[in-house]
C-alpha cells in the first residue's frame, strides 16, 4: 500500500483523485477500466468546483465504477465581450474537494488537446432550434461551443453515463438532444440544483456578487417559486411572466428573460404540457440563471 493509500485509510479520507493532462494516457487508462468491465460515468466542469459540482460526483457513484472529473474552461462558450479571462481558475482547491467526494481521475486537459488548431477552426456541433432560444439568444454561439466541447470530451473519455446540473436545464436538454440526434451510446443524467440554505443556485459566477448584490440574490428564486404557485393556481402564463420579470427588476436585478416553457423542449406550452419556469438575470458582473419545474 503507497503512503497515500495508508493515509486514506488513517484519515478517513480519499485519495486525491488522478490528474491526467494527456490524451493518451486517459484512453490507456480508461481502455484498462473498460477492459476489467469498469463502468465509466463522466462530470464535466469548467472548475471553481462548489457543492453543485460536488453532487454531480456523488450521484456517478451510483452510475459508475470509475468516476472522471474534467476540468476546462472552454473558449469557444465565451462570447467574445464575455468573461473567459477573468473566469475563476482555482486548481489545487478544485483537487482537494474533488478528493473529498472520492472523485477517481480528473482529466484537466490543455487548450492544443482539445482545439489543436485554434476553437475557431474546430468541426462544429450545432443544435439548432433548442439551442438558439433563451440562453442561445441572449449568448448568441454558446450552445454550439458546449454543443462541441462536451462531444469532443464525449469522444475522449467514452463514458457510459455522464452526469449535468438541472442549474442549466437548457444545457442539459441540448446535451440530450445532440446525443439522441448524433446516435451517441451515452447515458445522460440530470442532477437536481444544489442551493444556498436562502435558496440561490450554487454557480461558479456568485463569487462575481458584492455583499450587497448577494443579499439580494434569493429573489431571483423567489421569483421562480411566486411563479410555479400562481401557475398552480390557475393564473396565465403571460402575466406570470411579466410578473416574473417585475420582481426581479424590484430586486435591482437586469432581468434578460422569465418564461414559462415546455419541460420536453423549451417551446411555448401547449394545453395540459409540464411546464419549467426559467428565468436569467444580470446582478451587477454576474449573469445569474435559475429555473423551477412547475
Ligand atoms: P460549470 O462548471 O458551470 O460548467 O458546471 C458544470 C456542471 O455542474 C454542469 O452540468 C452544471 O449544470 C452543474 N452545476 C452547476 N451548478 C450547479 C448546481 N448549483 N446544482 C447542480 N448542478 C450544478
Amino acid at each position: 500500500m503507497s503512503p497515500k493509500r495508508a493515509g486514506r485509510a488513517d484519515r478517513g479520507g480519499h485519495a486525491p483523485p488522478r490528474v491526467v493532462r494527456a490524451l493518451d494516457e486517459l484512453r490507456g487508462l480508461l481502455d484498462a477500466d473498460r477492459a476489467a468491465g469498469r463502468r465509466i460515468a463522466l462530470v464535466p466542469t469548467m472548475g471553481n468546483l462548489h457543492d453543485g459540482h460536488l453532487e454531480l460526483v456523488r450521484r456517478a457513484h451510483g452510475l459508475g465504477d470509475r468516476v472522471v472529473a474534467t476540468i476546462f474552461v472552454n473558449p469557444f462558450q465565451f462570447g467574445p465581450s464575455e468573461d473567459f479571462d477573468s473566469y475563476p481558475r482555482t486548481f489545487e482547491r478544485d483537487l482537494e474537494l474533488l478528493a473529498g467526494v472520492d472523485c477517481h481521475m480528473l482529466f484537466a486537459p490543455e487548450g492544443a488537446t482539445v482545439y489543436p488548431h485554434g476553437p475557431d477552426v474546430i468541426t462544429r456541433v450545432e443544435v439548432p432550434r433548442l439551442g438558439d432560444i433563451l440562453d442561445g439568444e441572449s449568448r448568441p454561439g454558446f450552445f454550439r461551443g458546449v454543443a462541441t466541447v462536451v462531444s469532443i470530451l464525449f469522444n475522449m473519455v467514452q463514458p457510459d453515463v455522464a452526469l449535468f446540473g438541472e442549474k442549466d436545464y437548457q444545457q442539459l436538454l441540448v446535451i440530450r438532444r445532440m446525443v439522441a440526434d448524433l446516435k451517441m451510446r451515452i447515458r445522460i443524467e440530470g442532477v437536481p440544483t444544489v442551493r444556498d440554505p436562502d435558496g440561490v443556485a450554487m454557480s461558479s459566477r456568485n463569487g462575481y456578487l458584492t455583499a450587497e448584490e448577494r443579499a439580494r440574490a434569493p429573489a431571483l428564486q423567489r421569483a421562480l417559486v411566486a411563479a410555479r404557485d400562481a401557475l398552480v393556481s390557475g393564473s396565465e402564463a403571460a402575466e406570470v411572466e411579466a410578473g416574473g420579470l417585475d420582481a426581479l427588476a424590484a430586486a435591482g436585478m437586469r432581468p434578460y428573460y422569465f418564461q414559462v416553457r415546455r419541460q420536453a423542449d423549451m417551446e411555448p406550452p401547449g394545453v395540459g404540457d409540464p411546464v419549467i419556469v426559467l428565468a436569467a438575470a444580470w446582478l451587477g458582473r454576474a449573469r445569474l440563471i435559475d429555473n423551477l419545474k412547475v
